[in-house]
């Protein structure tokens, strides 16, 4: 563990761990009517693969309940029902069967219809999200604090416990989710003082990618790297899969989870390239997709530097004259047409997930192989020298212009 994580208590919806120690889990959340009981699952199966630990349907109608009912045994992994204003909606879904409920204490307000769903799922030994949003606040608390504050949030959440702990309810874990990223930081760390209840991670309404992803990675990763946060969400404007694939790729990277796909590096391209980086590192994200192939493979613009600069990837290729130079652990293993970069790497990431990488450099004669690069490289520098962008030309022509004036 790069980082101490503080200690919280730990709940289980259905087969997933939440808190105490258990694995940082990732959520998402379907955007299909939940009464579309075929589409709803589709969904699923495509967040379950691209690495969503639990998935959130919304039940905002008995439509959406029945759904449920038929969704929840088909589901590979475990469902929360979200519950909007009316709590019988969440009294159907446990009915249908959920192993998890999401309450928001600004719009189910009544202190009996909190206590009657919190009764149930004790009964139930089914958990509860207590989802405080910014966004949503109790007036009261909005008129209390002059606003929506972290201060404002935390009681929220607080109010909302101590109903839950009046019946002798405590499956729960807490998200203080707002837009505002600093907000939202600074609510969670307030949180995390007062309660080892475990915590659900995100930025609300993040809006779409790039900027969606930029702003839920700034939250959600600051808390992460202070020890806070439990099971996560990215909140984005974009097809659901998006959030289940950047939760699971920040986990990865900070060394909180295993890597279960590859991790696709790419040099960021220069003067020196050979081939669009851009177009190959996008078409190999293609070609592998959500392929079960924990690897780090890398697409570099040129042989001249490339090799070099990934040697510690897996896998990687480098192009120079038209060609790709295939690399293992730094050493050049294969030379192939440009026009097949992608698919080799595809080929040779199945050969050493399956075989190890000392099968994959003893399959080839790897002498050949550098001597090849080794004729590229060459010819690269010939061509262009070592000063690629021209920048000793360019600094004179600037002071000749700066002199001018
Ligand atoms: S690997 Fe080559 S093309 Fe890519 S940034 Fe480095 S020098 Fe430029």
């Amino acid at each position: 563990m790069p980082f101490e994580r503080k200690s919280t208590r730990q709940i289980a919806v259905g087969k997933v761990l939440v808190g105490g120690g258990a694995p940082i889990s990732v959520q998402s959340m379907t955007i299909t009517k939940t009464a579309d009981v075929e589409g709803t699952l589709q969904q699923i199966y495509a967040l379950a693969a691209a690495g969503c630990d639990i998935v959130r349907c919304t039940c905002n109608e008995q439509a959406a309940a029945e759904g449920l009912a038929q969704i929840v045994p088909r589901s590979p992994i475990p469902i929360i029902a979200d519950i909007h204003h009316q709590y019988r909606m969440a009294l159907a879904a446990m009915e249908a069967g959920v192993h998890g409920l999401r309450l928001n204490p600004g719009n189910i307000r009544k202190p009996e219809h909190i206590k009657a769903v919190a009764t149930e799922a004790r009964d139930r030994q089914i958990s509860i999200r207590i989802g405080v949003n910014g966004g949503s606040l109790d007036p009261s608390l909005y008129e209390k604090y002059g606003g929506i504050t972290p201060e404002a949030m935390v009681e929220s959440a607080q109010r909302e416990m101590a109903y839950f702990h009046e019946v002798g309810f405590d499956l729960m874990k807490i998200s203080v989710k707002a837009s505002s990223v600093t907000l939202m930081i600074e609510a969670y760390r307030q949180l995390s003082e007062v309660t080892d209840v475990p915590l659900h991670l995100g930025v609300t309404e993040a809006g779409p990618p790039p900027a969606g992803l930029v702003k839920a990675t700034a939250g959600i990763a600051t808390l992460l790297m202070e020890g806070i946060g439990d099971t996560i969400r990215y909140s984005l404007t974009a097809d659901p899969v998006e959030e289940a694939r950047a939760g699971r790729q920040l986990l990865e990277a900070l060394g909180l989870r295993e890597r279960k796909n590859i991790d696709l590096i790419a040099c960021p391209s220069c003067g020196r390239a050979e081939i669009d980086v851009i177009d190959v590192a996008n078409r190999a994200m293609q070609a592998f997709g959500d392929r079960k192939i924990p690897l780090q493979v890398a697409v570099m613009g040129c042989v001249v530097n490339g090799p070099g600069e990934a040697r510690e990837a897996d896998l990687g290729i480098a192009a120079g004259n038209k060609r790709g130079h295939l690399f293992v652990k730094g050493r050049n293993v294969a030379v192939v047409p440009e026009s097949e970069m992608v698919e080799a790497l595809v080929e040779w990431a199945e050969f050493i997930h399956e075989h190890g990488t000392e099968a994959a450099i003893a399959r080839v004669d790897t002498a050949l192989a550098e001597r090849e690069a080794a004729k590229d490289r060459a010819k690269l520098m010939n061509d262009q020298g070592d000063d690629v962008n021209q920048a000793d030309e360019r600094i004179v022509e600037i002071r000749r212009t700066v002199g001018e004036r």
